[in-house]
């Protein structure tokens, strides 16, 4: 950890707001010195063996593993998510990703032989590597602390990088009790390390002297890093907001989508970039679909996250609420009606609200435009399914989308026409818990990938090897150049491309006399 500097951050229990460690944020000079020490220590951890380097995240694994009910108190303490959520959703997943890439991650990062196409370089062998960045920043939320940071954490270090990981000042205790369990696992000092802070530490690194950054987080905070990243020409990938629509056919099974969508929706009290946050209904069946959502979540039962039958819990902080609050007083002012919640709920505790069902919304409302991000759920009758793809593309987000319908071919066709990273089919969420799926949005929701291949190969350079085993014969295109090369040159683009077969055999033997040139220098 780097500590020591005058701005204080707060680990606050959301479901009681009480403040239960205060930590230091790094300063600029931390965070650069951090970043040197990662510096320092990367040129002994990317030459290292693979099996090396996979023994370690081995070990990081067990230790997860051994202590994964304690871990999943620690984020519901510090989230206020429900312990079922900080089980699954976090600590299984980052298992699980973990456990993946030490399968597969090996077999990606092997150098890989390359065929040359053209016949002029057939004698030579090629190859691509996969080799470390050097030092990677990692900015992360607050929403996921455990498996965001964890998942590009895992694939950067495994690809041989070291990492100087910034998280949300608002769950630094589970980052740095990951970083324990790294110490724990044998991880070499200086290739893991957390620079605790709020934006102004998130600025210091994205702008230091790092090789790639990390981001996820809002749109807005993904501008400002994307332009820090652009001043000194280094890659990123961004993981951002997203308004994810939910189109729900009219030969749904009704009783599975209503489910879905409340879970969709509610899980996290809300709060996942990936969540439900518009639902559009065909009309034949928007009333009876309305009605079974709002009789479901009516009975969801809203609590502190360590009690085991909690199925919501409280929001993350007072801004959060307010702007909640102020996205549905902006959808009542303009008509829209609250068909159940709407409501803080302060005799849980400060940033509990109450699951809310919203109709009667229309695209003037901030609901539909800008990203929604708590307990709020808008759905909006449609015409026909042109209509809906039309709500679904009518933002500038595009993370993930759903389409909830009995037909499967018919689904299949229509994700082809939203524009979005994921589109899933009869569910919502749960494919950012596929270890093995790319994950990243379209439009603002961001660019690159996390999770699968994709997101391990996001940590490495391609590096690209080429070997001519022949030492004695000049190639044929250096200098010097004559009226004769271009001829012979003007044949052997015949022989490579022509369509006609009679052209390609008539021009082997001038062809062939590139391989006899007398004129080089
Ligand atoms: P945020 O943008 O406020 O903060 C994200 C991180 O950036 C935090 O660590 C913060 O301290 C840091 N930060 C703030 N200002 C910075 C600056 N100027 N330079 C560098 N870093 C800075 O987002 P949040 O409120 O923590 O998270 C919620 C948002 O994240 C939502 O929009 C949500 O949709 C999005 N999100 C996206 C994904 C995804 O995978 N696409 C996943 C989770 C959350």
């Amino acid at each position: 950890m780097i500590t020591s500097s005058p701005s204080k951050i707060q680990s606050i229990d959301p479901a009681t707001g009480e403040v239960w460690r205060e930590y230091d944020s790094a300063t600029p000079q931390q965070v650069q010195a951090a970043v040197a020490k990662a510096r320092a220590a990367q040129k002994n951890w990317g030459p290292a063996p693979i099996r090396e380097r996979a023994m370690v995240l081995r070990n990081f694994f067990d230790a997860l593993f051994n202590r994964r009910m304690e871990m999943a108190a620690l984020i519901t303490r510090e989230n206020g998510k429900p312990a079922a959520e900080a089980l699954i959703a976090e600590v299984i997943v980052s298992l699980d990703i973990i456990k993946y890439y030490l399968r597969y991650g090996p077999l990606w990062l092997r150098p890989q032989q390359l065929p040359h196409q053209n016949l002029a370089l057939k004698m030579r062998r090629a190859y691509v590597h996969h080799v470390p960045l050097g030092v990677v920043g990692i900015i992360s939320p607050w929403n996921y602390p455990l498996m965001l940071p964890l998942g590009g954490t895992v694939a950067a270090i495994l690809a041989g990088n070291a990492v100087v990981l910034k998280p949300s000042e608002f769950t630094t205790a589970v980052v740095l009790e990951t970083e324990k369990l790294f110490h724990e696992a044998g991880l070499p000092e200086g290739v893991f390390q957390v620079a605790t802070g709020d934006g102004s530490t998130g600025a210091a690194l994205a702008a230091s002297d790092i090789d790639k950054i990390v981001f996820t987080g809002s749109a807005a905070t993904g501008k400002k890093v994307a332009a820090a990243a652009a001043e000194k020409l280094i890659p990123v990938v961004m993981e951002l907001g997203g308004s994810d629509p939910m189109l729900v056919l009219r030969d749904v099974n009704l009783d599975h989508a209503t489910s879905g969508v409340i879970w969709g929706r509610f899980m996290n009290c809300g709060q996942s970039c990936v969540a439900v946050k518009r639902v559009f209904v065909e009309q034949e069946i928007y009333e009876p679909f309305v009605a079974k959502v709002v009789e479901k979540v009516n009975r969801l039962r809203l609590g502190p996250g360590n009690h085991p039958e909690t199925d919501i819990g409280p929001m993350i902080r007072e801004r959060q609420v307010a702007i909640l609050e102020q996205q549905l007083a902006d959808a009542v002012a303009k008509g829209a009606k609250v068909l159940c919640g709407g409501k803080r709920r302060p005799d849980l505790g400060p940033f509990f609200f109450e699951p809310t069902v919203l109709v009667d919304v229309d695209a003037e409302m901030k609901v539909l435009q800008e990203e929604t991000f708590g307990p709020l759920l808008p759905i909006v009758p449609v015409r026909d399914i042109d209509e809906a793809i039309a709500f679904a593309n009518a933002t500038p987000y595009g993370l993930s989308a759903s389409i909830w319908t009995a037909d499967l071919k018919h689904g299949r066709a229509l994700s082809q026409r939203i524009e979005a990273g994921a589109v899933l089919i009869n569910d919502a969420v749960s494919h950012v818990g596929a270890c093995e799926a790319p994950h990243g949005g379209a439009k603002a929701s961001g660019y690159g990938r996390t999770h699968g291949r994709d997101g391990l190969m996001e940590m490495t350079r391609t590096k690209y090897l080429d070997i001519d085993p022949i030492t004695f014969l000049r190639k044929p295109w250096w200098f010097r150049y004559d009226a004769n090369l271009l001829q012979q040159l003007n044949r052997f683009a015949d022989l490579l491309f022509s369509r006609s077969l009679w052209a390609r055999l008539r021009s082997v033997p001038e062809s062939l006399g590139l391989l006899r040139r007398k004129t080089w220098v």
